[in-house]
């Protein structure tokens, strides 16, 4: 038996894998209130934890990753995304097809080895079309968040899947049943992915948040990796208006355990509620 959470919605089997776990500077956080800030810093890194996930989809006869994990990119504490895979009883080559929620290190590395080798030999490789755009350009500036080695190490990616990538538009179907959801902000052309089978809904909210312990309850806290500030909060609250609402269950790139659940409102912001 695996610890893997699955989630079956309808005919649709989605497994959760954690690549990893990461505890944010407090630095990289904005918008944080004076109570907050100081609850952080009694707290050490207990609010700041995230984890980095990725997501395996079985459909009919697709096998769907969503997202790769950060290979060795970000030390000992990640990394760990095809043992997790293993676990799920999958090979390598038995992915059909991988989606992109957005192409940051920590979502695209692992589908590359470090000589640049596909890891998903089989895999068509999906992501939305202004993320690829975006990414594909050649003037990024030598910066540490979102510059040239962050573009270098997609233009890698994407070369080692070459003519197996294939854009989308936003709502377009990633395999059967799997739709885009375009929630721009974090980067320009960042995503989730929805599905509705048999009157059950999800909805993976991608990374509107990098530290669920505080942005649930406040969704004004945004991070210095989002590219457009304004519009990743915008995202971030009408997905969290979205799911809360119409009761789907969600979970997120960056989710903590357990990593399905619903949201309740509570105060300005909401709480998360498992699913199991
Ligand atoms: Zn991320």
């Amino acid at each position: 038996m695996s610890d893997l959470q699955e989630l079956v919605i309808g005919s649709t089997r989605i497994v959760a894998l954690r690549d990893g776990e990461l505890s944010l500077p407090k630095e990289i956080l904005l918008n944080v209130d004076d109570d907050t800030s100081t609850r952080i810093s009694d707290e050490n890194n207990k609010l700041t934890l995230n984890n980095v996930n990725a997501y395996l989809i079985f459909k009919d006869d697709k096998t769907l990753l969503v997202d790769a994990g950060c290979r060795d990119l970000f030390g000992p504490s990640c990394g760990f995304v095809h043992d997790e895979i293993a676990k799920a009883n999958v090979k390598p080559e038995d992915i059909t097809d991988i989606f992109f929620t957005h192409l940051h290190p920590d979502h695209v590395a692992g589908a590359i080895d470090k000589d640049g080798k596909a890891m998903f030999p089989n895999a068509a490789v999906k992501v939305l079309e202004d993320e690829l755009n975006f990414w594909s350009k050649d003037d990024f500036e030598d910066v540490e968040i979102n510059g040239k080695n962050f573009a270098d190490l997609n233009k890698s990616v994407i070369k080692a899947y070459k003519d197996k990538v294939q854009t989308l538009k936003p709502n377009q179907e990633i395999i059967s049943g799997v739709f885009s959801v375009a929630l721009p902000g974090h980067t320009p052309g960042h995503s989730g992915f929805r599905i509705d089978d048999q009157n059950k809904s999800f909805v993976q909210m991608g990374d509107v948040l990098h530290a669920p312990n505080l942005q649930f309850a406040d969704p004004n806290i945004s991070v210095l990796f989002d590219i457009d500030l304004e519009n990743g909060m915008k995202s971030r609250k009408k997905v969290f208006d979205m799911v809360c609402t119409d009761k789907i269950i969600c979970s997120g790139g960056h989710m903590l355990e357990p990593k399905f659940g619903y949201l309740d409102k509570m105060g300005n912001g909401y709480k998360f509620i498992s699913e199991i």
